[in-house]
């Protein structure tokens, strides 16, 4: 079984040094971004406070935070429950909540590297904080891309108009919306689904992702692993440290916070025994590390 250390270092000036001297030294930056990043940036699935302010409907029908309905799998809801629920969330991730300083400053902290950034967040943020469209692959997909559900061969298409009308079609006495709004396929007429991974551009930002890797695989890559959990660690975390461990010139820094209570053999920030010496772990929000490495550099 694979040892691991068990604490990070917390972070205090001389680890903010040192990170901020692994970033001027490489040659290039692969940063991995999870969902603790977006959470920290102020979008948590498991936040009740916002939850009730953008949908209070689904507060009067027992849900708490975002995080319940996740994948609505034993929900026995109508299609019509369901797309309310799926427009409103949709609107205010992407078109409700502003733009976030952590995804403004990390482009600010990348300005003049040779870099790019994978990450599971499908909310957007990279996208509206700056980042140019060819460094970075949600790798999860993202909000924007609807799909048919009927799987009749049409491609992706952008789905800003169908939330527009779904959310106009919302009766919020039931909280569902009327049959004539929900999203439908363009070509068959079948309901809409989120597409995620199956969007039509996903193969060639792969692509582009798996290129920077192999661009990189001499010389000093620092990998920067910035609140990637443990819910699906083979998205970007197994990824990160196969790489770090094959790449001689790669170093990995995880960086993610221990929450209040949390066992220390969960903690997400554990490293492999075999990277020691290769890799940082560090017991910190993601988010104000960035922040506080701007300015220092500033
Ligand atoms: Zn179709």
């Amino acid at each position: 079984m694979e040892e691991y250390r068990t604490f990070g270092v917390e972070l205090d000036d001389g680890v903010a040094t040192t990170l901020l001297q692994k970033l001027d030294e490489a040659d290039a930056v692969l940063v991995g971004l999870g969902a603790g990043y977006s959470a920290g940036a102020g979008l948590d699935y498991f936040d009740t406070k916002t939850f009730q302010e953008y949908c209070p409907e689904m507060v009067r029908l027992g849900y708490h935070c975002d995080y319940e309905l996740v994948g609505m799998r034993d929900e026995n809801w109508s299609r019509g429950r369901k797309w309310a629920y799926t427009a409103t969330h949709i609107n205010y991730v992407r078109n409700v909540f502003p733009v976030a300083k952590a995804y403004t400053d990390l482009l600010a902290l990348l300005s003049g590297k040779d870099y790019f950034v994978v990450t599971s967040n499908c909310d957007r943020q990279i996208m509206r904080a700056g980042f140019p469209a060819d460094r970075f692959f949600e790798i999860q997909g993202n909000y924007d891309d609807f799909g048919c559900s009927a799987r009749c061969g049409v491609p992706s298409w952008d789905n800003h108009d169908d939330i527009q009308r779904a959310l106009a079609g919302i009766d919020h006495e039931s909280f569902e919306c009327r049959e004539e709004t929900i999203p439908k396929c363009p070509v068959c007429g079948a309901d809409a689904r989120l597409c995620f991974r199956h969007s039509g551009h996903w193969d060639e930002d792969n692509a582009r992702y798996q290129r920077f890797i192999e661009e990189h695989s001499t010389g000093k890559l620092l990998l920067l692993e910035m609140g990637v959990g443990l819910s699906t660690p083979g998205v970007i975390r197994t990824p990160f440290q196969r790489l770090t461990t094959n790449l001689e010139g790669a170093f990995l820094v995880r960086v993610i916070l221990a929450y209040e209570g949390q066992p220390v053999f969960n903690w997400a920030g554990k490293i492999p025994e075999s990277l020691a010496g290769k890799s940082l772990s560090v017991n910190a929000d993601a988010c104000k590390l960035v922040t506080a490495l701007l300015s220092m550099r500033e």
